[in-house]
């Protein structure tokens, strides 16, 4: 039944085929549950869940008549990628772990199917002047026949002897999870909390594992952990997805969001990314909708990224090799993280471009509707896809919601019940009363 539906609204046959102008937040629920459902597997390479929401996207695009910039709707591109799909199960003795409750797997982890002898240190073997002390217990782990899982709890806060020994403490921990410096087959961190997902690290090949363990879970009388990881570095062949309205003046209004999350972790765990950011993706679809029905005089050019969550990648792709004029942008909008906003929203980047009249029109539509309670500014920032624009001096914001992120960051829980868009309609009628003014 679910396949059915996945199928249906693939073929466009509900969702984004319906013709209506106003900012609606039932058809952007539609958009973001499709695109977090189980079937887009986080939207990565797992399952070809990016491929997939790209497939829906540019459907979504073609059904309100909003055309390509050329003959089609992807942009192509390739990043370094781990396909983490198969087994990424934990035991502890002769428990079984649940995955992203009791722990979560660094995404470069190499692969590893072994029972591991648990050694228990303490974090200061890390510091440079225990490197002599560092050196002799690598040299006889190297001898040990058993493969050996180094446990070291971070939860601790550790008393530094000084303020330098503290920042060399610091970054020592920093580097810890990317070198493991006692070159052991697996390393088991704990911290006061699992960290959220990351895919910072996909770019090399780790001949490690790494796993973050709930705070409290280990205990003394755990010898052994048993790992079970498949997990392959490879590559996602993946698009930017574009699609253009022209106008009469030769100029641009670009709206961008990123689709690409973070796939999956195991065959239990996928990672939604309802708020980050299939939220973005459905106001982008919204305001195309909108500008469909009302033109304005500007060329409006829609992006919708993949790899974000692997730096930027798509964002740095399309500022690399533009489809159209970069010069030519008047404004572009980056928009990410749409589920909230009872805290306001986050205008990044609003001072130091040429955006008076934008920043002006909204300030003054916020003023007379209150759409939000607060609008914030902040500097700008190498946090999402409006940053590689910026850095190629094209006028570039990121609009983000602040408050009501319930579900997490990063975590299985930012799912589609979770995304409350309660304010979700005042923050695109917002962005128009900006864009009107421009
Ligand atoms: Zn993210």
């Amino acid at each position: 039944m679910k396949r059915l539906l996945f199928l249906l609204l693939l073929l466009g046959l509900s969702g984004c085929s319906s013709i209506t102008c106003a900012q609606d937040s039932a058809f952007a629920r539609q958009v973001i549950c499709t695109l977090a459902s189980p079937e887009m597997a986080g939207r990565n390479i797992e399952r070809d869940g990016a491929a997939k929401a790209a497939a829906y996207l540019s459907r979504c695009f073609s059904n309100m008549g909003v055309l390509p910039v050329d003959e089609q709707y992807y942009q192509y591109f390739s990043c370094p990628a781990f396909a983490m799909d198969g087994h990424a199960e934990v035991q502890l003795g002769l428990h079984s772990l649940s995955p992203q409750a009791d722990y979560r797997i660094a995404d470069y982890s190499a692969a590893l199917h072994a029972r591991l002898k648990i050694v228990r240190l303490s974090p200061t073997l890390l510091l440079p002047k225990n490197r002599a002390l560092l050196e002799k217990w690598q040299q006889k782990a190297a001898k040990s026949r058993t493969p050996v899982a180094v446990y070291l709890n971070l939860a601790e806060p550790y008393k530094a002897a000084s303020e330098a020994e503290g920042q060399e403490f610091l970054q020592a921990v920093l580097k810890l999870r990317y070198e493991n410096p006692f070159h052991t087959a697996a390393l088991l961190i704990e911290e006061t909390q699992l960290p959220p997902q990351s895919l910072a690290g996909s770019e090399y090949e780790r001949n490690f594992t790494v796993i973050y363990l709930r705070a409290g879970l280990l205990k003394r009388a755990h010898k052994s952990i048993t790992v079970d990881l498949d997990n392959r570095h490879t590559r996602l062949a993946t698009q930017n997805v574009c699609a253009m309205e022209r106008g009469a003046v030769d100029s641009f209004i670009v709206f961008t969001a990123h689709y690409d999350h973070l796939g999956m972790m195991g065959t239990r765990v996928y990672y939604p990314g309802a708020h980050d950011n299939a939220s973005g993706c459905a106001a982008v679809l919204d305001l195309a909708r909108h500008f469909h029905h009302n033109p304005i005089r500007y060329h409006v050019l829609y992006i919708l990224f993949s790899g974000e969550e692997s730096g930027l990648l798509g964002s740095q792709h399309f500022a690399e090799n533009p489809l159209i004029d970069l010069s030519k942008i008047r404004l572009l909008l980056n928009l990410d993280m749409l589920c909230g906003g009872s805290d306001g929203l986050m205008l990044e980047n609003v001072m130091s471009i040429d955006s008076g009249r934008f920043y002006q029109g909204m300030a003054a539509a916020n003023e007379q509707f209150r759409y939000h309670k607060n609008l914030k500014v902040r500097d700008n920032a190498p946090n999402s896809d409006h940053y590689p624009f910026t850095a190629k001096g094209v006028p570039a914001m990121f609009i983000y919601t602040l408050g009501g992120r319930y579900g997490g960051y990063h975590a299985p829980g930012d799912n589609c019940e979770q995304c409350g868009l309660e304010e979700y309609e005042q923050t695109v009628r917002l962005i128009i009363s900006g864009i009107k003014k421009l």
